[in-house]
């Protein structure tokens, strides 16, 4: 773990001298470890005094690293946190939610199990195949919403 986050400090290094605006590094956290870690640093350090931005693997690795961190970040997106809904529950769909013409206020109706949602990668999530659009007293319009996963479903207004 902790050779895990001298190396994630290494990397954040890098982005530092590739874009300082939107990339910072804690130097004293960095330079506060092992030999092998700080040497690093410096050799770093020293090629980026010497080539700077001309350092093609300098460059390479630092496009590199933006492109494995943005794609973490979305793997983490990925997983949104999400309620677990049930039959008969009331929630609030955007119009991009599943197959949904309208948003409004939906109450999932009964009859068909939900599938495992295709749209998130959290195995807890669940898509429920019939959903219900209430009017604004929650009379049911007999105007439904398809497919819609719990990650795209909202607590209801009220
Ligand atoms: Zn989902």
């Amino acid at each position: 773990m902790a050779m895990y986050g001298t190396a994630g400090k290494l990397r954040s290094l890098c982005l530092n001298l590739f874009n300082g605006d939107n990339h910072s590094v804690d130097m004293g956290v960095l330079l506060n470890t092992d030999d092998e870690h700080r040497k690093i640093v410096f050799e770093l350090l020293r090629s980026y005094e010497l080539n700077g931005e001309s350092d093609d693997d300098f460059m390479d690795l630092c496009i590199e690293i933006q492109a494995k961190r943005a794609e973490a970040e979305k793997a983490t997106a990925n997983y949104a946190v999400h309620t677990r809904r049930n039959t008969g529950d009331i929630v609030r769909l955007d119009a991009n939610s599943g197959f949904c013409n309208q948003s409004g206020d939906y109450q999932i109706t009964d009859g068909v199990e939900p599938a495992v949602c295709k749209h998130c990668k959290n195995t807890d999530c669940r898509e429920w195949p019939n959903l219900e659009r209430l009017d604004h007293s929650w009379q049911t319009t007999g105007e439904y919403a398809y497919d819609v996963p719990e990650c795209s479903m909202h607590d209801h207004s009220d």
